[in-house]
């Protein structure tokens, strides 16, 4: 076995501590990374506290892992030591049902590996990234371009495809008004991508102070939700609404600023459901939909989209024994716009 390093949390109601633990020896398809980056996502905060269901314990969280390759089993082929590599929410799937055929691994129906808080198929739990190193199956294993700033790239193996995917599933780009609701991690990274596909894009904010950064990130609009007067001018608008807040909010006043036929898709995953009142959706024939990040081959495109077209994400670097005052600000919706955690200071 592996001696490894990271930050956990040993319930879901203790702070996340130095913890050491260990991963498989490299088989033959592996790739063993050293980790220097980690994103740090809401979706690692809503686990280690248990808000969407009972967790692994200990568990340590990350899933927007960067590094470079420290050793590569017999058959791998396609990484070397010394090249950088990136790993997102997946470590394996079934492979063998339709959706992974397709590279749709995310929806595995016999059910994906997650990168943390999930058993590997011999039953032994994931760790994820906010660790010293990681053993990945090359499969599910991405390539990074040296040309992007390293740290400001892990965000893309969440952030990225998360709000990549459901753009491109939608088919969303010019001629089309998109509305990115709340603007954090994702929510900013989705300004990037709808900017970058050629749709307008505003932002539905509840800070204001964030509307100028809004406009730096491209977007040509900014309405802020708290104000009546901002959302009657907006209503009947938007084809296209993503849904990124992370806590609990009514759907309703938002479905109200679809035009007919828009559609609102939700990436935010709040810990508590949402109603949904028909006449909201029956009213314009608007549709609710819903995307969970993205499968491997998209993973890959969407890293090599934004190696050509310069984009990456704004970040804010920390030490990991700052993590919870991290976390603190994320829940208060003070994040610009992600944190990435140094894992040299591990
Ligand atoms: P984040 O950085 O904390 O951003 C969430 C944003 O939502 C905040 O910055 C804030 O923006 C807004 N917000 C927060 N509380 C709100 C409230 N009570 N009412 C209205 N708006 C509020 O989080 P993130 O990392 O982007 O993740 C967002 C959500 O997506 C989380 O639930 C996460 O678990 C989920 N997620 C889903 C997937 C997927 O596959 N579908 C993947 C990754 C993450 P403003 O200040 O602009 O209002
Ligand atoms: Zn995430
Ligand atoms: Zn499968």
């Amino acid at each position: 076995m592996i001696k490894a390093k990271g930050y956990a949390a040993a319930t879901p109601t203790t702070n996340l501590a130095p913890w050491k633990f260990e991963r498989r020896d490299i088989e033959t398809l592996d790739v063993q990374f050293d980790i220097l980056y980690c994103g740090v996502c809401h979706s690692d905060l809503h686990q280690i506290r248990n808000e969407w269901f009972p967790g692994i314990f200990p568990m340590v969280p990350g899933h927007e892992i960067v590094g470079r390759v420290v050793k590569v089993g017999k058959a791998v082929t396609k990484f070397k030591v010394g090249d950088l590599a990136a790993v997102g929410c997946l470590v394996d799937s079934c492979r063998t049902c339709d959706n992974c055929k397709v590279g749709l691994e995310q929806y595995c129906t016999n059910g994906s590996v997650g990168t943390y808080n999930s058993r590997s198929k011999d039953g032994t739990p994931t760790y994820g990234g906010y660790s010293n190193t990681i053993v990945v199956h090359q499969d599910f294993v991405l390539s990074i371009s040296e040309k992007l700033s390293l740290p400001a790239v892990a965000p893309l193996l969440c952030a990225g495809i998360t709000t990549y995917s459901p753009l491109r599933y939608w088919k969303v780009g010019k001629g089309h008004k998109l509305a990115v609701l709340g603007l954090g991690g994702l929510g900013h990274m989705a300004v990037k991508f709808g900017v970058a596909f050629g749709a307008e894009v505003t932002v539905l904010s509840t800070s204001p102070s964030k509307e100028v950064d809004a406009k730096k990130l491209g977007a040509h609009k900014f309405v802020l939700t708290s104000d009546p007067k901002q959302i009657k001018n907006a209503k009947g608008t938007f084809d296209f609404i993503l849904d990124t807040v992370s806590a609990p909010h009514e759907l309703k006043p938002y479905l109200s600023l679809l035009k007919t036929n828009g559609t609102l898709i939700m990436v935010g995953i709040p810990p508590e459901p949402s109603q949904v009142p028909a006449f909201s959706l029956m009213d314009g024939r608007k549709s609710l939909a819903a995307s969970g990040i993205g499968g491997l081959p998209e993973t890959q495109e969407m890293l090599d989209y934004c190696a050509e077209h310069n984009i990456v994400s704004d970040i804010e670097m920390i030490d990991i024994k700052d993590i919870h005052n991290a976390y603190d600000r994320m829940v208060k919706g003070d994040v610009r716009y992600r944190f990435v955690i140094d894992m040299a200071t591990l």
